[in-house]
């Protein structure tokens, strides 16, 4: 048996209540241990003098006891003053015990470790871990940096680094069971320590390691282990594509007559950016195999007419396509889009999501299961087990940063025929950098629309203290009195809807109120669909001056005589979001404007980010910069179920890393293909993350 892998149970001091806590952490094996990396450290390898401390300074100091007393004073506490010295510090507990008071008798020598903070009266320690001592020259260090675990209830740092410790004895007795699967080659090309040699300087550093390195991630163990990880993240996904490559597609030959009438009947000609994509898709569509390929463009980069150009090959080859996007509202206005673009051919377009009901939604099932829909589009709905199709050849997903990773490799799998997969395109207005996306989109083949139609102006950008609200009402005003139309878009920071909903509705009655002469519209998200469908209608006919809404209206929605935008708080949003929303103006010839109004004190970073936002209309840019200052978990959306975790990776410090992964890739599959399993095995585990079933 690989020793490894045998369960953590089998270590010494580890009973069924331990193990049970370390599987929470998904901690089951011995080599699961040996991943489970510190995420930061303490040093305790060296004495402070107490006079040294600065408040935010975590550092281990020894000291005498000059008094101990019990505040009642606010929370009761107690405290105890110790000094060597250079200076004196003051330790508080809020939770204490009697026993503690005879430990803490003036005279006593402590050793203390905490991080120090400005209190009341000076410089503070709140519950340090400490121990007491002979005297000032007592040993008290430790050799090494102390690891700090991950940990979950009931576990102790302890019991985990026992545990560690145990798991890295049994690699150090059995060096070949964490065998390298980089090629040595390539280890000395980056200067990188073996695996085992990184595992151990990661949970004991030696010596030579300082804790200002191993958090700015210039330890080469360090670099080696985020390199690894990344590695296997890509590794795992190109399997993926490489996996696909077994499966057959229908072919879509592009049929000249077809393709001209379509484009002959747009009011507009494509872009040189739109065209060359086309291409690129046409191509993929010829092989049998299923295409799989992302296409990236900003806001307004025209994305739509690429999608359905796709479409039309695909219905000209006689074979169903599903186009999904995340809102109701934007799967509507594609519906509008496509019905119109799709007036001149023999083509039954329908539309499905959680909202079509009772009979509608039967005969669109109905219409999809013998083959008469030629086309649906809807909302994730049309991806639930009772929707089948006669013969999709097709999945086109708009929006794809809506969704996770999971979600989009589940959608593969919606075709009845065995063997046989749709084609895929998937739409995104770039929310994340191009290191990013490579890492991320490593199952996909990228196409970039990078240039927008002519004729656009520049939006142009102010942030706005909401204390000046009357003016930005007054300017509303005169631009409902040009015959233009704007959105005020409402955010909250709590993620409740319903909240949300409220703000928009008080927002629209009392601008409504404060705007006699402008007609004022309201979409939300709880809002129906008939209804929000009615007001969006009536604000694109230009019924309606003012759409007050939520951030609903973030994906898609076009009205490009609707040219000045104000947001309120914007600083509660991610900056990618903001040039989402920002993004439905400027749709038009004419010049547009976008007013971020946040809510004053506005923090340092939040004042920066809105700047970035301000000085910038490209999207590629924000999404940089934006990861530059908050790092990637923002960038990517957090909440989304598909943004990836990493164990010792950090994308904004290791950014640097992903640019060699791909190659690094490529030559694992070609050189050692076998290594691949293992690697992937050591980091995202056994279970397959992003099953392909
Ligand atoms: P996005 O990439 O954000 O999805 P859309 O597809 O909604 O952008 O296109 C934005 C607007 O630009 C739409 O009104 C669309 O009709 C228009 N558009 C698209 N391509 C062109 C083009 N080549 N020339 C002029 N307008 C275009
Ligand atoms: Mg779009």
């Amino acid at each position: 048996m690989n020793l490894l892998k045998q369960p953590v149970i089998n270590l010494n001091g580890i009973g069924a209540q331990t193990a049970n806590r370390l599987g929470k952490l998904g901690l089951r094996t011995v080599q699961d241990l040996l991943f489970h990396l510190p995420h930061r450290y303490e040093d305790r390898t060296r004495v402070s003098p107490i006079g040294m401390l600065t408040a935010g300074m975590t550092a281990l100091v020894c000291g005498q006891v000059d008094f101990i007393d019990v505040l009642p004073r606010g929370r009761k506490s107690l405290v105890c003053k110790i000094s060597d010295g250079t200076g004196a510090v003051m330790l508080r507990f809020f939770h204490f015990t009697a026993n503690q008071h005879t430990i803490f008798k003036p005279g006593t020598w402590v050793c203390v470790f905490a991080e120090t903070r400005l209190g009341m009266a000076g410089l503070e320690m709140v519950h340090p871990d400490y121990t007491v001592i002979s005297g000032p020259d007592a040993a008290v260090t430790d050799a090494r940096l102390t690891p700090v675990y991950p940990l979950t209830e009931g576990l102790s740092q302890n019991v985990i680094r026992k545990a560690i410790k145990q798991a890295l004895q049994v690699c150090g007795q059995h060096p070949q069971l964490l065998a390298d699967c980089l090629p040595a080659s390539m280890l000395q090309d980056f200067g990188y320590p073996s695996l085992a040699e990184a595992i151990q300087t990661l949970h004991a550093p030696d010596e030579t390691v300082t804790v200002e390195a191993l958090q700015d991630g210039s330890v080469p163990a360090l670099k080696r282990l985020a390199f690894e990880e990344l590695l296997a993240h890509h590794l795992r996904l190109s399997s993926l594509k490489r996996q696909a490559s077994v499966w057959q597609a229908p072919i879509f030959q592009e049929d000249a007559p077809t393709a001209t009438h379509f484009l002959r009947s747009l009011p507009f000609a494509l872009t040189g950016a739109q065209q060359r994509v086309i291409a690129e898709i046409v191509a993929d569509c010829k092989q049998n195999k299923p295409m799989m390929r992302l296409v990236q463009g900003d806001v307004g980069s025209g994305k739509t007419i690429v999608a359905a150009y796709t479409a039309l090959l695909a219905m000209t080859a006689g074979y169903q396509v599903a186009l999904m996007a995340p809102t109701e509202l934007l799967a509507e206005q594609h519906l509008r889009n496509f019905s119109v673009w799709f007036a001149g051919f023999d083509v039954q377009v329908s539309f499905l999501s959680g909202q079509s009901k009772g009979r509608i939604r039967q005969a669109v099932l109905q219409g999809l299961a013998d083959g008469t829909v030629n086309l649906v589009i809807g909302t994730h709905a049309l991806f639930q087990e009772a929707v089948q199709f006669h013969n999709l050849g097709l999945v086109i997903i708009d929006e794809q940063h809506r969704f996770g990773v999971h979600q989009r490799l589940a959608l593969r799998e919606k075709n009845q025929q065995a063997g046989m997969r749709p084609h895929q395109l998937v739409m995104t207005a770039t929310p994340i950098p191009r290191t990013l996306a490579m890492l991320q989109y490593a199952d996909l083949d990228v196409s970039v629309i990078d240039e927008l139609p002519p004729g656009r102006q520049p939006i142009v950008t102010r942030v706005i203290p909401s204390e000046r609200r009357a003016e930005v009402v007054a300017r509303i005003n005169e631009w409902v009195g040009k015959r233009r139309q704007a959105y005020w878009v409402c955010t909250l920071i709590e993620e409740s809807e319903t909240l949300q909903c409220q703000a928009a509705e008080q927002t629209a009655e009392v601008l409504a109120q404060a705007l006699p002469g402008v007609r004022v519209g309201l979409v939300h998200g709880r809002m129906k669909s008939s209804e929000k469908d009615a007001v969006m209608q009536a604000f694109k006919q230009h019924q309606l001056d003012l759409l007050v809404a939520t951030t609903v209206i973030e994906v898609g929605v076009d009205v490009p005589n609707a040219g000045l935008m104000i947001i309120e708080n914007p600083e509660r949003l991610g900056l990618s979001q903001l040039h989402q929303l920002r993004g439905r103006v400027g749709r038009g010839k004419d010049d547009s404007y976008c007013l971020l109004m946040y809510q004053s004190p506005l923090s340092e970073t939040a004042r920066q980010r809105l700047g970035i936002l301000r000085d910038s209309n490209d999207g590629f840019v924000i999404a940089e910069k934006d990861l530059q200052l908050r790092g990637p978990g923002e960038v990517m959306g957090t909440r989304q179920t598909g943004a990836m975790q990493f164990k010792v990776a950090d994308l904004r410090r290791d950014a640097d890393l992903i640019a060699a992964i791909a190659n690094v890739s490529e030559q694992l599959f070609t050189e050692t293909p076998d290594a691949v399993p293992r690697l992937c095995d050591r980091w995202l585990g056994t279970e397959t993350l992003y099953a392909e079933v």
